[in-house]
């Protein structure tokens, strides 16, 4: 046990010793208190029973009940007796010189609990400190901080020892860790061995650069006092010290935030700009090549009609870059049995204006088509061709025309559908008029009065003169 009552005073060690201006006057104190305890004046403060000084060089001094007994300081005394020291030494350090309260060692509370220090207010508030292990066991520690919440007491705890590497709430060393809740102190307090400094672990505002939400510092043991609500006002004052900190280094760190946000949305926008103009960039080129690409198809078109309209000749394949110069006479209907794509109107046209600029492919397609060609395709082509039979015969349109409906065997096909439209109208007509029909006469008056006949000749009124015409074929 640390204290004992002499003369109805509760004294340590320090306590007898403590005005000793020199060594010598220190030890003679030494001696005094050797003799009382002696002579049996030194009693416990728990059970009033006898007392005596344990004066060993290897431990601190202290006292010991001088017989085995159910009292109860003897037994809390024992049971503390691992924290003697820090507890000594803390309250040896300890600001003890503070108006309106006094610091108590191993103090016995109303309910008959004893505690390691108690700060004793004048107007008898209590605030008491106990002293820990790091292998506290969490359930009791939180009974007896539910008993003295019970009666109105608020209750401070120091872990003798170094706190846990884990320098986080959730990390950190469990059991310290229900130090820092919300209805504790918010702060865990470590008692370093053999130092005469306090390391404190508290909570702290969110640091946002780090996400650190506790903090350790360090403060003198001497500089420790508290006040009746609790509070460590040097502890309190290191808090608010260092979440003024963090918050000059938040709002830094939300404006160094907000300028990368800046920085990046800037960025963002040069790039879509730098985009938008690659964009364009491209459209333009585009816009370039287009004309670029038609041009050498048009220059290809223009050289052929160039060459067709020079040499009179019509454009073949070109090979080691000369064009192959083919008389009209010269192009034949190739001889395949291919079956070429149904023609549209269009596409007459496009290979008729083909044709006509000089290209031997597109005679040719022609041809092919006219020969294989439907009877509808036959009758689409006969009806672009109406235009073209007003042209005189040396007209080179005319003439290529005229190869192609040859080559291609349209003119059979013209023929047959002339035969068989006028034919049998005609035979009729000189049958009703008694006029023997001889085959070749018939055949010949057909040919040669063929344009007659298809736009002139109205049966009936006009016989006379179609008998007369047959007479003379
Ligand atoms: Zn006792």
């Amino acid at each position: 046990m640390l204290t004992c009552i002499y003369n109805d005073k509760e004294m340590n060690y320090h306590d007898f010793i403590k005005d000793a201006a020199n060594d010598k006057e220190k030890a003679d104190k030494k001696l005094l208190l050797r003799k009382l305890s002696d002579n049996g004046e030194l009693h416990c403060k728990g059970c009033g029973a006898e007392a005596r000084l344990v004066d060993t060089e290897k431990k601190r001094k202290h006292f010991r009940h001088l017989k085995n007994s159910e009292c109860t300081y003897d037994k809390f005394a024992k049971e503390r007796k691992y924290f003697e020291d820090i507890k000594q030494k803390f309250y040896d350090e300890i600001n003890r010189s503070i108006p309106g309260q006094s610091v108590v060692l191993d103090k016995c509370l109303e309910d008959g609990t004893w505690v390691d220090i108690a700060f004793v207010f004048d107007n008898n508030a209590i605030i008491v400190l106990n002293f820990i292990k790091r292998s506290f066991n969490e359930t009791k520690m939180n009974a007896q901080h539910e008993k003295f919440k019970e009666i109105g007491i608020i209750d401070l705890w120091v872990i003798a020892g170094e706190p846990s590497i884990c320098n986080d709430y959730e990390d950190m060393f469990a059991k310290d860790a229900i130090l820092l809740q919300e209805e504790w102190q918010n702060i865990a307090i470590y008692a370093p061995e053999n130092e005469n400094k306090l390391t404190v672990k508290f909570k702290t505002n969110t640091q946002l650069r780090t996400y650190k939400r506790f903090h350790y510092e360090s403060m003198p043991i001497s500089a420790f006092s508290v006040n009746e609500s609790g509070k460590i006002p040097y502890i309190e004052k290191i808090i608010e010290q260092k979440n003024t900190e963090i918050e000059k280094d938040n709002e830094l760190y939300n404006e160094e935030q907000r300028k990368k946000q800046e920085e990046l949305e800037r960025r963002m926008l040069e790039a879509a700009e730098v985009r938008n103009k690659l964009l364009e960039k491209q459209a333009e080129i585009m816009q370039e090549e287009t004309p670029k690409r038609e041009l050498p198809v048009k220059s290809e078109a223009d050289k052929v009609l160039e060459l067709h309209q020079s040499t009179g000749m019509f454009i073949g394949s070109k090979t080691k870059g000369e064009y192959e110069l083919i008389p009209l006479e010269e192009i034949t209907q190739p001889k395949t049995s291919i079956p070429l794509m149904p023609f549209s109107k269009d596409k007459f046209e496009e290979k008729i204006n083909e044709a006509f600029n000089g290209y031997a492919a597109a005679i040719k397609t022609l041809m092919l088509k006219l020969n294989q060609g439907s009877n509808e395709e036959k009758d689409l082509y006969l009806e672009l061709m109406e235009p073209y039979r007003t042209l005189p015969k040396d007209d080179e349109r005319y003439k290529i025309l005229a190869h192609i409906s040859k080559q291609s065997g349209l003119v059979n096909y013209i023929e047959k559908k002339y035969r068989d439209e006028f034919a049998p109208r005609l035979r009729s007509v000189l049958f009703r008029n008694n006029i023997e029909i001889d085959e070749d006469q018939f055949i010949r008056f057909l040919k040669k009065n063929r344009n007659w006949i298809k736009k002139d000749y109205v049966m009936g009124r006009d016989d006379h003169i179609m008998i007369a015409k047959y007479k003379n074929s």
